[in-house]
């Protein structure tokens, strides 16, 4: 095993990461007072810390909606009597449920500030991949159940009630369609489905569940019997459906556009860090004022005639400064490989700050454990978290390792530890990240926050390894490349 630790040296701090070919006064004064002493001395604020409240509260706001929309049933509802009557019941507490769920999958999807840094933008990604699942199933389970309903009421075939169903109510007929499409972007996101597409037909296809929403709203209100007679009720259901197609339009186009106009955003220059990554500069304005910390990324949209028109999420790789932001990509498809073709002066849309892989102030020493370029986002954090900091960083071969450099100089700037873990299991004969070397890198692993990202295998079966070295799952927070 390879194994280097760098003590503390006095050391000019390597977080000064002007792009090289910045104007030579202005550069090394400027992320110097950037991206170094100025983020080293800055307290970093903790959100993280807030985090399980933040998931708690959201889950409790999540419950209470569907607890409201269930006493709208029950106020609607003066008798259930029969067969019929339960599975017409059953039908319309879930066609409800289903109207709420997709509001509920859509407000996560919104881009909200404070879900995105409380909760972070992986959990909120896996909370609406789950809860899609479940929201198709209830929209299904909601048609079965009305049609099987009234066709034992009246004493006809659920054929036959399907078919007057679809044939005398537009409403109906369109709600199908609706319930048709978000059954087929349920499937394509399955995962044996979502791995054969590419992410963009992925992408693209997902945008169809604003067309099924806005096909099946109307059956709502004209057929709904929670609506039909009930006039406030209709008004709240409207108001929260128009909620959140302000807070999507607002998040989602409008603020990014806001923020390009202010920060004038542009690309400074792209420099080739290892074989297939690039690390690419982008100068902007008042870029303080974005509040982003080591550990976030952003969606950044590249100008360009191939690359307008799709964003790709990246971490920021060196703290953020006052006019200077650093992105660092390794090539593995059309978006990352088109980076390191990127022209001077190239405009960018930059949507972010987002994550909650951020500082969590707790000031129990940290253990920063990366896996190939999963490095980006702990570069940003090792030069700027407080207290004590050691950094495992793992990667296969010497090639792949990025920014030693750099992060050579902050060990020694700043008296932390860096642990470079290099070759495959074979080379260093057995499991370079077991809990017993996990101990032996960073011996009090155990009472400290560890940050993790890297590969999904490389990354899971490192938080196995670091639960049985003793670490509590409160302390482990993981970035993941993968939503
Ligand atoms: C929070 C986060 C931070 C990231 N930070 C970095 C980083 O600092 N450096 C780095 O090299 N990579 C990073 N990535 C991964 C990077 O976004 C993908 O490698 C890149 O988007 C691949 O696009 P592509 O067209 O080159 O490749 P493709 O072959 O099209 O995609 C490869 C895989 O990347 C993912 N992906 C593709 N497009 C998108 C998209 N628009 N949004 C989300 N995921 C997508 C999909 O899982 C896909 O299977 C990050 C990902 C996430 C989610």
């Amino acid at each position: 095993m390879t194994s280097v630790a760098r003590r503390p040296v006095p050391a000019r701090d390597a977080g000064s990461e002007a792009y090289p070919g910045q104007r030579q006064p202005a550069a090394p004064a400027r992320a110097g007072a950037s991206h170094g002493p100025r983020a080293r001395a800055r307290a970093v604020p903790s959100k993280k810390e807030g985090g399980g409240a933040s998931t708690r509260v959201v889950l409790a706001v999540i419950a209470l909606g569907a607890a409201a929309v269930i006493a709208l049933w029950w106020h609607s509802t003066p008798d259930v009597s029969g067969l019929g009557g339960w599975l017409t019941g059953a039908g319309e507490v879930l066609g409800l449920l289903a109207g709420y769920g997709v509001v509920v999958l859509v407000a996560l999807m919104a881009r909200l500030p404070p879900l995105e840094r409380g909760i972070g933008t992986d959990q909120l990604a896996r909370w609406h991949a789950m809860g899609g699942r479940y929201v198709v199933c209830v929209v299904w389970a909601h048609a079965l159940l009305i049609v099987w309903g009234y066709a034992v009421e009246a004493h006809t075939s659920v054929t036959g009630e399907t078919a007057a169903l679809l044939t005398q109510y537009p409403d109906v007929l369109m709600a199908t369609v609706g319930g048709f499409l978000l059954l087929g972007v349920g499937l394509i996101s399955m995962r044996a489905a979502r791995r054969r597409v590419r992410y963009e037909t992925w992408y693209y296809l997902h945008l169809y569940t604003y067309l099924a929403i806005a096909l099946a709203f109307s059956h709502q209100f004209a057929d709904g019997a929670a609506f039909v007679n009930n006039l406030a009720a209709r008004f709240w259901w409207s108001a929260m459906y128009l909620t959140v197609a302000v807070l999507i339009i607002w998040y989602r186009f409008v603020a990014p556009l806001r923020s390009f106009a202010r920060h004038g955003f542009h690309v400074i220059g792209v420099r080739q860090e290892g074989p297939g990554i690039v690390s690419v500069y982008i100068g902007g304005s008042r870029l303080d004022e974005l509040d982003a910390e080591p550990g976030q990324f952003f969606r950044w949209r590249f100008l360009t005639r191939s690359l307008w028109w799709s964003s790709h999420p990246y971490s920021l790789s060196a703290a953020p400064g006052k006019d200077l932001l650093r992105i660092t990509v390794k090539d593995l498809g059309d978006h990352s490989q088109a980076l390191a073709r990127l022209q001077p002066g190239t405009r960018v849309i930059a949507e972010g700050p987002y994550g909650a892989f951020t500082a969590t102030g707790s000031g129990r020493g940290v253990v920063l454990l990366a896996g190939g370029v999963g490095i980006t986002p702990l570069r940003a954090m090792f030069a700027t978290l407080p207290g004590p900091v050691t950094l495992i960083y793992r990667a296969s071969s010497t090639e792949d390792v990025v920014f030693a450099d750099e992060l050579d100089a902050i060990a020694a700037a700043r008296g932390a530890t860096v642990h470079y873990v290099i070759g495959s299991r074979a080379e260093l004969g057995g499991d370079p990240l077991s809990p017993r070397v996990l101990r032996s890198l960073a011996p009090a692993i155990d009472e400290q926050d560890v940050y993790v990202c890297g590969p999904d295998g490389m990354a899971s079966a490192a938080i196995t390894a670091l639960r049985a070295a003793g670490v509590p799952k409160r302390s482990i927070h993981r970035e993941s490349f993968e939503f």
